[in-house]
């Protein structure tokens, strides 16, 4: 199975959330350096 991974672009980490602003639509929020960006590290895992 395909795991799919979500890294921040900023400081690799994989605590990256979704978030959905009401204007400016999908984005993703990073918990541990506050990076916020609709751009986003996707990384394929095999598990
Ligand atoms: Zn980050």
């Amino acid at each position: 199975m395909t795991k799919r991974k979500l890294k921040c672009p900023k400081c690799k980490s994989e605590r990256v959330s979704l978030w959905m602003g009401a204007k400016l639509g999908i984005q993703y929020f990073c918990k541990k350096c506050g990076y916020r960006s609709p751009l986003i590290i996707e990384e394929e895992s095999k598990e």
